[in-house]
């Protein structure tokens, strides 16, 4: 007999942060969970990990040797909460937030427009997304000014919220969006008082007036969204991310298609969790598909990388377009119509409740989308309703966002053991607008210090592109917690280093139900691991985002192979 069989790479001689030891998703405040300086990798899979001289007494000669040289390990980030295909998708669109103000945003469409006239395709809109808080003025162009430096072209700009669109003429009558048209679900089209269309949608399916119309997404353009989605990710250190809508683009059979593809190519490499909107597949009235009805429609050959996950719903809307569902008026409210004093909800909260309810009954997870302290009561009332009904041990329901997380609703949640799944880059680019909109509220949103001392169960997550996405980039805005006027939101101290990694780790896995596979770095696990330059744990938060906190991805391993960097860099 030989012994067994030895591991084809160590990582040694460089601190391996294994965020093991916090599995339950409970407790990560003590200090990061270190096994040892060495991790040894066979296959697909993590063969041990511990201290250097006993890691490196399992090589043999076939052995790859790397030695981190102040370089540290950690679980790959788990991103459950993004949409890798509207990330890919917005690649292809103007990028309007690198414009200073609307006049030199609008010089930015008259470009592309130009572009598409000198096309040879039939069907060429101009695609853009935008942040009017990106701009001097900082509000939203008008139809009248895309009119006229646009007029014989159609213009969608997609709010970078993912919560509006807005159209110029031409996109409103190629997609008859006139004063007759009705509102389709999911989407508010705003009027005049005239009663006539201002271009502007809102609600949790803002395109979904123009579909219609848009040029079809083929499966090639589909594929290469994957593929970009699936490169960026790498980048950023993520070996497992989550589509939280899976159906979003019109067709969950294309949408689930174009991933399993990209996923056989190994064009998008990352652990997949598909999020079915269950919206999108049946109507309130009606019993859901069953989370295994829906594993059926994914590919054979790729079921061991792509999962179905939770199902997914909206509640409300989102702050910064003002449709987040609040208790009491927007601080704005003066600046807003009357009828939108309080945002509004996304569904009539009983044919919510009936979703929910029967997703539940359907055996799902159930992830809602809940930003404004309404829409969160709401969701949390209905959890509750349905969980005394029909209780589930270990249900693990979560909710998106949960933004404006009012004390009460905070103990509610805890109670109720749901998970909070968190973005606190969102701060970053809308800090200023959610304390515009919030007042005194602001101080409910991201208080994780509070929230994680109450032991509120959480996760971090990117909503990527709706923020920029990379997890070290979470950890940052997490820490410092203000806009783009640098004034920090409210006093909570915030995570510490230990907790927001455990919250993009092993914490994120936990609430992916997903913790057996990754998440963590011990025996017996997927080797999906991130390489660090340095390692965060001797980084003091308050160092995180300056110049000198020295922390990028090195390289990125899924399974066990190199999907982004150089090891030898390491
Ligand atoms: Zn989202």
């Amino acid at each position: 007999m030989t012994g067994p069989a030895a591991p084809d790479l160590i990582l040694h001689g460089g601190p391996i942060l294994t965020m093991d030891g916090a599995a339950a998703g409970a407790d990560a405040s003590g200090p990061v969970p270190s096994g040892g300086q060495a991790i040894a990798i066979r296959g697909a899979g993590i063969m041990a990990v511990g201290r250097d001289s006993d890691v490196l007494a399992l090589a043999g000669a076939g052995t790859r040797l790397v030695h981190l040289d102040g370089a540290a390990v950690l679980p790959g980030f788990q991103d459950q909460h993004a949409h890798p295909l509207v990330e890919g998708l917005q690649a292809g669109w103007v990028d309007l937030t690198r414009a200073a103000d609307v006049a030199s945003a609008l010089r930015m469409l008259a470009g592309a427009a130009a572009d598409a006239r000198a096309s040879f395709e039939v069907e060429r809109w101009v695609e853009a997304w935008y942040h009017p808080s990106a701009w001097r003025e900082g509000r939203h162009p008008t139809r009248d000014e895309l009119d006229r430096i646009v007029p014989d072209v159609p213009v969608l700009l997609h709010h970078g919220s993912g919560h509006a669109a807005l159209g110029n003429s031409l996109a409103l009558a190629y997609a008859h969006i006139t004063a007759e048209r009705s509102d389709p679900p999911g989407a508010t089209i705003e009027r005049d008082a005239s009663g006539e269309p201002t271009g502007m949608v809102r609600g949790s399916d803002p395109v979904a007036p123009f579909a219609a119309a848009l040029p079809p997404l083929t499966p090639e353009a589909l594929r290469a969204a994957a593929r970009r989605a699936g490169s960026r990710l790498s980048a950023a250190g993520v070996t497992a991310v989550a589509d939280a809508h899976v159906g979003w683009l019109g067709d969950p059979l294309s949408e689930i298609a174009a991933y399993a593809g990209a996923v056989l190519d190994e064009d998008l490499p990352q652990r997949l969790t598909l999020m079915p909107g269950l919206a999108h597949l049946a109507t309130a009235d009606e019993d859901p598909p069953t989370p295994g009805d829906v594993a059926a429609l994914v590919p054979l050959d790729v079921r061991d990388r792509v999962r179905v996950g939770p199902a997914k719903f909206f509640a409300d809307g989102a702050l910064s377009t003002g449709d987040a569902w609040l208790r009491a008026p927007y601080a704005d409210a003066a600046d807003r119509p009357a009828d939108l004093a309080l945002g509004r909800p996304a569904h009539e909260p009983e044919a919510l409740a009936e979703r929910l309810r029967r997703a539940h009954l359907s055996g799902w997870q159930l992830a809602t989308h809940a930003i404004g302290d309404a829409g969160i009561a709401l969701t949390l009332d209905v959890y509750r309703r349905v969980l005394a009904a029909h209780p589930r041990p270990d249900h693990r329901h979560r909710i998106e966002h949960a933004m404006v997380l009012a004390p009460d609703l905070l103990r509610a949640a805890i109670e109720l053991e749901v998970v909070a799944v968190l973005q606190p880059e969102f701060v970053t680019g809308a800090g200023d607008v959610y304390t515009t909109r919030l007042g005194d509220r602001t101080r409910d949103l991201y208080a994780c210090r509070t929230w994680l001392d109450a032991g509120l169960r959480v996760a971090f997550a990117s909503d990527r592109p709706f923020s920029p996405g990379a997890p070290l980039d979470g950890i940052r805005a997490a820490f410092r917690l203000a806009g783009p006027s640098g004034r920090r939101m409210h006093s909570d101290p915030g995570p510490t280093v230990a907790e927001a990694l455990h919250a993009w780790t092993s914490g994120a896995a936990w609430a992916a139900r997903d913790e057996a596979r990754a998440g963590r770095l011990a025996a017996g696990l997927a080797a999906d691991l991130v390489v660090l330059s340095a390692d965060p744990a001797t980084v003091a938060p308050k160092r995180w985002g300056t110049a000198r906190d020295g922390i990028e991805v090195l390289a990125t391993l899924v399974d066990g192979r190199t999907v982004f960097g150089d090891l030898g860099r390491a």
